[in-house]
């Protein structure tokens, strides 16, 4: 389906349901569809045509949604913007993508406006000296009678991806790509048109928008907008909007637990009975976590996803009822409508007990990354794409993340799962952060390094280290160097930059 006609469709079926909130304000689905349009003619008029691309850069507001669907109904792909984003950061991302036109929060007008001065900013939610306001000139334009492109191979977004690995890459998705995620995650996680889902993830990221968002708004149901994530507001949310879903990354389920901790929260003075889903993903959640957060909320309604913005992102689902006995694991099995693999280096599938790359296959894979052919040639095998992730099978067919493919150490031809050390290390009590990776190595191939963050900066030294995993892990693991550092560079997702460290040591 084209992304425009999920809105047209829900705006038929829904006219006077809220599509979204925030604030005190809401939008509902007629009034939507019909900014979307004028918006589309706002970007017309700027220049925009069919195969061009806007980039949006906001927080979490309406003015996003209404520039996305603009973008869709113009013909033009939108590119979503890290809000984060340093004037270089953001130059690099227009000019990467090509973006012709932009929308911006006014309050992160000058770092846009530093970033590509000559660049056509419309700025939303405040004004800006010398930008055109999208709001108003929405307000005033025409709406354009229909899609001016609704081929569905058209594309419809280029998505950066976190830049864990090497330096983001831009996934191409199209408005057939990008609409088979509602069918997909509806199905898998039981979403239905009655759903009020808080979306305060940032809106520009792969799974609030393509997961959440757009599956609302497939299936007429409201999204309630979260300008800004802040742990404290978290639960008054929830209460004040009846909010039936949520979906956050472990550490934003966690901040709010450790407000409670400090007394400065309590979880009882909050109705949250509403919410029938409380979704995390991004990275996994360890069994003690997992065991912590159902707890807190009084939950029994924890859903686990995992995937990937090359898959929309679709990807695996760890339902309720196996957070506890799986606790840690991404899934036995992928979400409706994808296939999943778990490969060896041969390329040939492992069973239980083994451990494999994951391979995943759908109606909601990439066509490829802009400007990037290699990269493209290399994650692609047919119809499959690679994910470079590599998860180990339990007997019950329950796939645990183990590392990334491009952090795996090779020491003497032993494979080391990075992720694995660092979990191990990190119970230990003077560490407040650690990375593991590899160095090269003449005789070895590789060996382990330890990047440490101590809780009180003092160093952490070798013999300390060896001597905590000792009796833990195998020996080839144990780190045969270990360095103090002040802090570990992480993207904005909290994903910390291994190729950033493998240059540093
Ligand atoms: P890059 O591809 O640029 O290196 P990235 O892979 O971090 O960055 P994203 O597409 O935002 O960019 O993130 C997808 C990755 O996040 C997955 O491939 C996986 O490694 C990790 N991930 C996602 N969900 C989970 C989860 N539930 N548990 C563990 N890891 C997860
Ligand atoms: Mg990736």
């Amino acid at each position: 389906m084209h992304l425009t006609a999920t809105l047209e469709r829900s705006a038929r079926l829904n006219p006077t349901k809220a599509a979204v909130v925030h604030g005190e304000e809401e939008i509902t689905y007629s009034e939507l569809l019909d900014r979307a349009r004028r918006a589309a003619s706002v970007l017309i008029g700027a220049g925009v045509g069919p195969g061009d691309r806007v980039a949006v850069m906001t927080y979490n507001t309406p003015g996003f949604v209404v520039a996305a669907f603009g973008a869709w109904f113009a013909g033009a792909a939108l590119v979503p913007v890290n809000h984060k984003f340093a004037a270089p950061e953001v130059a690099y991302a227009l000019e990467h993508s090509g973006a012709v036109v932009g929308v911006v929060s006014g309050s992160l007008a000058e770092t846009a406006v530093a970033g590509a001065p000559g660049f056509r900013w419309f700025t939303t939610e405040s004004a800006h000296d010398g930008l055109p306001d999208f709001d108003e000139s929405v307000r005033a334009a025409a709406p354009v009678p229909g899609a001016v492109d609704s081929d569905l191979d058209s594309v419809a977004q280029v998505l950066y991806t976190s830049g864990t690995t090497s330096s983001p890459k831009g996934c191409l998705h199209t408005h057939r790509t990008l609409s088979g995620l509602a069918p997909a995650l509806a199905a898998t996680l039981g979403f239905t048109q009655d759903e009020r889902f808080l979306l305060a993830m940032p809106i520009w990221h792969a799974a609030p928008l393509n997961d959440w968002l757009l599956t609302m708004i497939a299936l007429g149901a409201t999204t309630v907008l979260m300008r800004e994530f802040h742990p404290a507001e978290l639960l008054p949310a929830v209460e004040r909007y009846r909010i039936t879903a949520f979906f956050g990354s472990p550490i934003a389920y966690l901040l709010p637990v450790q407000l409670a901790d400090a007394g400065a929260l309590d979880f009882a003075d909050h109705d949250l009975s509403t919410v029938s889903k409380w979704l995390y993903g991004g990275a996994s959640l360890g069994e003690a976590t997992a065991r912590r957060l159902v707890a807190a909320y009084r939950s029994d309604r924890f859903f686990q996803v995992y995937g990937m913005s090359e898959m929309g992102p679709a990807g695996t689902a760890l339902y309720p009822h196996e957070q506890l006995a799986k606790a840690g694991s991404i899934g036995r099995g992928p979400m409706v409508g994808v296939d999943l693999r778990l490969v060896d280096a041969d390329g040939r599938d492992v069973g239980p007990g083994d451990t494999g790359e994951i391979w995943l296959r759908g109606d909601t894979r990439m066509i490829g990354y802009l400007n990037n052919e290699t990269a493209t040639a290399d994650c692609f095998v047919g119809d499959w794409f690679r994910t470079g992730d590599v998860a180990r099978m339990d007997r019950d067919g329950y796939l645990y993340i183990v590392d990334r493919l491009k952090d795996v150490i090779i020491v003497g031809g032993e494979n080391v799962h990075s992720q694995e050390v660092e979990e191990v290390l990190r119970a230990h009590p003077r560490l407040a952060d650690v990375a593991v990776i590899g160095r090269p190595h003449p005789e070895w191939g590789e060996t382990v390094v330890a990047m440490c963050v101590t809780v009180d900066g003092t160093e952490l030294t070798l013999d300390e280290v060896r001597e905590f995993l000792a009796d833990k892990l195998a020996r080839y693991k144990l780190p045969r160097e270990v360095v103090t550092v002040e802090t570990l560079p992480r993207n904005p997702s909290g994903k910390i930059l291994k190729h950033v460290l493998r240059g540093q040591v």
